[in-house]
Formats: structure tokens, C-alpha cells, sequence
């Protein structure tokens, strides 16, 4: 089932794209999806598969060579690639992320030489704010960027950054050395090759095992001055605002998540028979199908409610962090159902409820914990 409700009518080449994005992922993305969980590869291997099918350029505008996807087409795409994929859709949500940013902040020349190419595979791109001392509090980063001729030099030290084994691209947050009271940020787009950026991959991951996680380290790395991304002092804010809209899109992949959880639950509960009758014929049972069902519709409600105001201009962040708390919260219940209902088959990796069951436990963690969430929206609530 899609993302989008009923009662709404997309234009036909949106409800095209969408369509041949979820049909992309059930055939060809599902068991490169379950390879990787297996160790056996990652999304990075397919990157030209996903540019030939514009998914690495759905945020750019149609003038400067991108699909120009609204954010609710957005959404209900990212829905539709973690129904197969949840570590694709985080993949192309982080690449999305970056070139959201750059298009609404970045100077003239980088909209010239780098997002009129965003949609192929070698402008990968990673968001690096998150360090080993600095999560959920992002004022607290260390990572420190000198301003010297001709650029910035960065040093620190990046953690659990999605993308960083093979992107080409570096949204970098700093905080800029000597500036007043030592608070001013900054956002740099670092290039791999630079000399001094180097990379560790992070092994063992719970869930999302296609999508590779790395330490990206930051000794003295050159950034030209035109990598500048938003002026100086306005790192956070290019940060932050971004984070709030990314959020509706990490909504999305637990949607989809908790879609593909439904829809396995559904499955088996026609076909496992026990006391001679199928098990949704017991009440248990079918009250856990149920509630998934009923948590499932109100998440897509939210994400949709946030993607829509998004697309008005009416972005706020009380409805990005609900839709990002709820989805979220809610793939995890519905992946422990998913789990209860298969009783003993779910609890082995043979099984898809299995890694589904890991793979919505980040849901609630990255892009803002559900803790975090639960702040921005009792804040925004009290500004009024
Ligand atoms: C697989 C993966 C991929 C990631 N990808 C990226 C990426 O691409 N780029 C990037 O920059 N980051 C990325 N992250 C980092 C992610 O965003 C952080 O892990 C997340 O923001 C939480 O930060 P933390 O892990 O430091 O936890 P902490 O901030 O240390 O939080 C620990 C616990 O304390 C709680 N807590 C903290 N502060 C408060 C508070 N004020 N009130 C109540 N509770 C609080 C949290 O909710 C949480 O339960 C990724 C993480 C993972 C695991």
C-alpha cells in the first residue's frame, strides 16, 4: 500500500514515478536487500542502477537537472524503497538530504559544477554532524574549521556518518576556530581526495546492514572558500533546518518498514494453522493485525500532513517531529508484532520479520532520538 490516501489524486507523472519506484524495489532491490543483511555487498555496488532510475536526483529542480519531486512524492518514494529496502531509502534520504541543502544554500558556483550533476553516481553525498562526544546535542560538536587562504582547514573527527565509505561529497558541520565566544558554525563541503580525509568503516551494525556507517577523519583538510555552504556562522541553522525536514523522510522508511511488517503478518496469519484453525482466526491474533494496522494509517497520516505543509511553505517542526516520533515509535511496535505473530520462524534471520525487527530499532535513534523529538515538539508547542 502506498503512502499516499486515498482520497487524493496525484498528477500522473508523480503517481507513474512512484509506482515504477516501488515496483523497482520489490523485484530487484528486495534480495540485494536481504544479501546485504547477510553481509553479501551493499547499496553503494548498485549506485548507477539508482542514478539511471533518478532516485539520486529527486530533490534538485527540473532547472538545474533534477526531478523537482515535491516532498510529499519524496515521502511516499522513500516509503516505497523501505518497504524492499529499508538501507536503500536511508541511502538516497542522506544523498537527498545533502542536495536539499546545497540547492537552498550553496553559492553560484557549486549550483554550476556540482548540483547540475547531482543525479549521478559519482556525487554521492554524506551528512557529517553526529561526533563520538556530540549526538543529540549538536552545539556541543568539536570538529573545528580555520579559516586561511583561499578556504578553510578542517580538523575532527565524524561518527556514524550513512554514506561515508564512498561518497564523494562531505556536508561537513565545523565550528569555526577564534570566532566570538567560540560559537560560530560552519557547513563545508569537503571532497573526498582531499588530503587528510580518511575513513574507518564501523562493523556490526543491529539493522540496515546494506547501507555502510563510517568514522570520517578530518586532519587539516583544505575546503575552497566557495565550499562555503550558507555564510559564515550560519553552519547550524543550514544543519538544523535541514534535519527538520529530513525527518518526514526517516518517517517514511519506518512506514515502510512497518508496511512490510503488516503485510508479512498478514500473510502468515492466513496460512499458519494451529488448533486446526488459522491463526488470524484468533482474536489474539488478528487484535495484533489490527492495531498495526490502525498505528500504520495514522503514521502515513502525520508524514503526509508534514510532507503537504512542507510543500506549502508551511514547513514547521512540530509536524516533522511528530510524524518522525509517531512512524517511527509505531514501526517498532508493529516489527515486535510482526515478530510475536511468526512465533519461533520470526526469530531467525531466514525470515523477514527478523531483520525487519532490527532494521526499524534506528528508526528512533538517528536524525533525532524519539527523546528529541518529544522535545522540539513540547517546545514548539509552548511558543504559542
Ligand atoms: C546507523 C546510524 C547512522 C547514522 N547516520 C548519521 C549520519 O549520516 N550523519 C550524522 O551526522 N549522524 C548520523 N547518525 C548519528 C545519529 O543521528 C545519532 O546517533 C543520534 O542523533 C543520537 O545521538 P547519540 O548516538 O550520540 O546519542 P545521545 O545523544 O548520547 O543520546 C543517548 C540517549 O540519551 C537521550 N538524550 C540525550 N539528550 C537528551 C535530552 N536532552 N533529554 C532527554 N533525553 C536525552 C537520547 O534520547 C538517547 O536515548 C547515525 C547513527 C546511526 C546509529
Amino acid at each position: 500500500m502506498s503512502l499516499v490516501p486515498g482520497h487524493i489524486t496525484l498528477g500522473d507523472d508523480e503517481q507513474t514515478l512512484i509506482q515504477a519506484v516501488g515496483e523497482f524495489a520489490r523485484n530487484e532491490l528486495l534480495p540485494l536487500d536481504r544479501a546485504w543483511d547477510r553481509g553479501e555487498g551493499c547499496v553503494d555496488d548498485i549506485l548507477p542502477k539508482l542514478a539511471e532510475m533518478g532516485l539520486m536526483n529527486l530533490v534538485v529542480p527540473t532547472s538545474e537537472g533534477g526531478l523537482g519531486c515535491a516532498y510529499h512524492t519524496y515521502a511516499a518514494i522513500i516509503h516505497e524503497l523501505a518497504v524492499s529496502s529499508p538501507a536503500t531509502a536511508v541511502t538516497i534520504g542522506v544523498h537527498s538530504q545533502v542536495g536539499d541543502i546545497l540547492e537552498r544554500f550553496a553559492g553560484k558556483s557549486i549550483h554550476a559544477n556540482v548540483l547540475t550533476h547531482w543525479g549521478s553516481a559519482e556525487h554521492f553525498a554524506a551528512f557529517c554532524l553526529s561526533e563520538a562526544g556530540s549526538g543529540s546535542d549538536a552545539a556541543s560538536i568539536k570538529t573545528t574549521a580555520v579559516e586561511v587562504e583561499g578556504g578553510f582547514r578542517i580538523t575532527g573527527e565524524k561518527m556514524w556518518v550513512s554514506n561515508g565509505l564512498s561518497a564523494r561529497w562531505f556536508l561537513t558541520l565545523c565550528r569555526l576556530k577564534d570566532s566570538p565566544k567560540g560559537n560560530r558554525f560552519c557547513a563545508l563541503l569537503a571532497e573526498r581526495g582531499a588530503d587528510g580525509l580518511t575513513f574507518d568503516e564501523i562493523h556490526g551494525k543491529m539493522g540496515i546492514r546494506g547501507s555502510r556507517t563510517a568514522v570520517v577523519n578530518f586532519d587539516n583538510v583544505f575546503v575552497p572558500a566557495d565550499r562555503l555552504i550558507g555564510g559564515k556562522g550560519q553552519g547550524l541553522e543550514v544543519a538544523l533546518s535541514s534535519l527538520g525536514k529530513s525527518r518526514v523522510g526517516i518517517a517514511a522508511q519506518a512506514s515502510g518498514i512497518a508496511e512490510a511488517c503488516l503485510s508479512e503478518m498478514v500473510s502468515y496469519a492466513r496460512e499458519r494453522v494451529q488448533f486446526g484453525k488459522t491463526i488470524g482466526k484468533f482474536q489474539a491474533v488478528s487484535n495484533m493485525i489490527a492495531d498495526s494496522a490502525v498505528e500504520l494509517e495514522a503514521s502515513k497520516s502525520l508524514i503526509w500532513r508534514a510532507a503537504a505543509g512542507i510543500d506549502r511553505g508551511e514547513f514547521d517542526r512540530r509536524s516533522t517531529s511528530m510524524a518522525k516520533l509517531y512512524a517511527s515509535e509505531a514501526a517498532n511496535r508493529i516489527a515486535y508484532r510482526a515478530v510475536q505473530v511468526h512465533g519461533g520462524t520470526g526469530y531467525v534471520q531466514e525470515c523477514r520479520v527478523e531483520q525487519l525487527y532490527r532494521d526499524a530499532r534506528i528508526t528512533s535513534i538517528y536524525e533525532g532520538t524519539s527523546e528529541v523529538q518529544r522535545i522540539v515538539i513540547a517546545r514548539e508547542l509552548e511558543k504559542v
